[in-house]
Formats: structure tokens, C-alpha cells, sequence
């Protein structure tokens, strides 16, 4: 999770490092929720600070904006963001942390649902990252919200007002004492949870939800590319809430969840609610990836 910031952190916002506090919008800045953002980790290993797969999470972000029509400002092109990121993390002196962009609507005409000539702000935070050992498997519930329609809001987007769906599900789910939410679609397939990608093992395959309703995801991606390396089947599927009660092993992903065992589904266990062999694998793989242990995939670190 992340650390609250210090009195000397500072975050860049509009091309300028600034101190966090003074970072401040007008109240009429857009409040539909009409913008897009990203998530990020870095790791520190053995004094080495990487940023892990920098690029592929600034092109979703440049995708995100694509999808819902908003004009990043042409300064701020991809490079730049990147080097911000890097430079954040350089100012405020952070090894594992959490680096988010974002890109929204500001503007005193921000009460229309119009955003035709609002100014786009871009804005980049960097957190202290500490990660909460040991990692407990993750209780899911099935949640009674549904995942919308592909052709409502576009899932292909990392955008703010999707999340409304998923943070919906996840009250809900913690009210009944789980921790993440599993929602699925209109028809009954699995898409994803309020934060991660799903994916289950059965008889040694991996399975995971297409990516109709579902977020993209970057973790998600790398497991594709680990359990290839491990010479393991990795196929897309539509899954149905009973395809998870009975597989072997159920796992998450996300850029912050990294790859966390699925303990419980609605009060079912998989592995007795121990993570399972497959998973154990690919965390220990993914652990290793991303604070650069290893030959592997190297392409993916940014050194900062
Ligand atoms: N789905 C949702 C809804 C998410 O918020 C996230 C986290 N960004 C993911 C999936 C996983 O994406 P990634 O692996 O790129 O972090």
C-alpha cells in the first residue's frame, strides 16, 4: 500500500515539479469523472531502483486517452511522461514505490457535461510503496453488480468513471467480509475484480476471462509470458462463476495485487484457501522479474 507523503514530496503537474500541497484545482475542475490514469510500480533491489514495464503503462495510458477522445496536450508525449516518472521518483528519493499519472478535465466551464475546449491537465504522483507481508490469499465474493455492456463505457480504457462499477462491487463484497469483489457480465461470464485480472488452473492450464469487459492488464500480459517460458498452456476463455468454484487454483493480477492466491470464492476453497503450485511459481517468478533477479525479460526495467 502506499505512504502517506512527507512535507517535502513533490509531484509534477502541467510540466512543473511542485509540492504536494500545493497542488491544488479549482472546484469547478470537471467532475464527471471524464478522464484517464495509470498505476505503476518501481522496485529497489541491491541499491538498483527499476521501473518495471514503464512503457507499456504509458502507451495504455495514451490509449486510454485515445479511446475517450482526450487530447494530451503535444509536449507531453510519451518519452516525456516516461522521464517525469523517472525523475519523480529521483527528486523524492523512492525505491519501492507507487507512481500514478493522470489525465483529466479542468476548467470553470467543468458544470457541462460538454468538455469541447476545457484544458487538459496532466498530473504525475509518486508514493513510498510498502508491501504488507506475508501476502494472505484473497477472499472474493461474487458480487450482485454486473459488468456493463462493451458498448457503454469502453473497457479498454484505464478510465476514472469506470472504476464506479467496480468500487460499487468491492463495498459491497467487503460488507460481506471478503476482500475483493468478482464481477461478472450480463450473460454470467467472469470478466474481472474491481482492481486485478482473474484467472484460474485446471488440470495443469491456465484459463483467464477475454478481454471484452475487462481491463487490459499489464500483470496479466507478463503471466501470459511466464507461464509460456515455464512451457505451460495459457488459454482465454469465457468463465463462469462455477468454473472458479471448481478449479484447482485461482489467482489475481494487477500492478499493485502483483499475483495473489485466491483463498476463498463465496465461502468455496480452492487448495483448502492455500496458495496453490502454479501460483507459488509464477509469484516467485514475478518477484524476481520486476526487481530485475535474473536474465529473463529485461527489456521490461527501466533503471532509474
Ligand atoms: N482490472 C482493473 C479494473 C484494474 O484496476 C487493474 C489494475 N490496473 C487491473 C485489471 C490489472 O491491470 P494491471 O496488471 O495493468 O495493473
Amino acid at each position: 500500500m502506499v505512504v502517506e507523503p512527507d512535507a517535502d514530496h513533490v509531484l509534477w503537474l502541467d510540466g512543473e515539479f511542485v509540492p504536494w500541497r500545493a497542488a491544488t484545482m479549482h472546484v469547478t475542475a470537471h467532475h464527471y469523472g471524464y478522464g484517464v490514469f495509470e498505476g505503476v510500480r518501481s522496485y529497489e533491489h541491491e541499491g538498483a531502483v527499476h521501473v518495471f514495464r514503464l512503457q507499456d503503462h504509458t502507451a495504455r495510458l495514451f490509449r486510454s486517452a485515445k479511446c475517450l477522445n482526450i487530447p494530451i496536450p503535444p509536449q507531453y508525449d510519451p518519452r516525456r511522461l516516461e522521464e517525469v516518472q523517472l525523475e519523480l521518483l529521483r527528486r523524492n528519493h523512492l525505491g519501492d514505490a507507487y507512481l500514478r499519472p493522470f489525465v483529466f478535465y479542468g476548467g470553470t466551464a467543468g458544470l457541462s457535461r460538454n468538455v469541447r475546449g476545457l484544458p487538459v491537465h496532466v498530473a504525475v504522483i509518486a508514493l513510498a510503496w510498502r508491501t504488507s507481508e506475508p501476502a494472505r490469499p484473497v477472499a472474493l465474493r461474487t458480487s450482485s453488480y454486473t459488468r456493463g455492456h462493451a458498448n457503454g463505457v469502453l473497457w479498454k480504457a484505464k478510465a476514472n468513471a469506470n472504476y464506479m462499477n467496480g468500487m460499487l462491487a468491492l463495498q459491497e463484497a467487503q460488507a460481506a467480509g471478503a476482500d475483493e469483489a468478482l464481477l461478472l457480465d450480463a450473460r454470467g461470464f467472469v470478466t474481472e475484480t474491481s482492481g486485478s485480472n482473474l484467472f484460474v488452473v485446471r488440470n495443469g492450464v491456465l484459463f483467464t476471462p477475454p478481454l471484452e469487459l475487462a481491463l487490459e492488464g499489464i500483470t496479466r500480459d507478463t503471466v501470459f509470458s511466464l507461464a509460456r517460458s515455464f512451457g505451460w498452456t495459457v488459454l482465454e476463455k469465457h468463465l463462469t462463476r462455477d468454473d472458479v468454484y471448481v478449479a484447482d487454483e485461482v489467482f489475481v493480477t494487477g500492478t499493485a495485487v502483483e499475483i495473489a492466491a485466491v483463498g476463498q470464492i463465496d465461502g468455496r476453497e480452492p487448495m483448502n484457501g492455500a496458495p496453490g503450485p502454479m501460483t507459488r511459481k509464477l509469484r516467485a517468478a514475478y518477484s524476481a522479474l520486476v526487481r530485475g533477479r535474473g536474465e529473463q525479460n529485461r527489456e521490461w526495467l527501466t533503471r532509474v
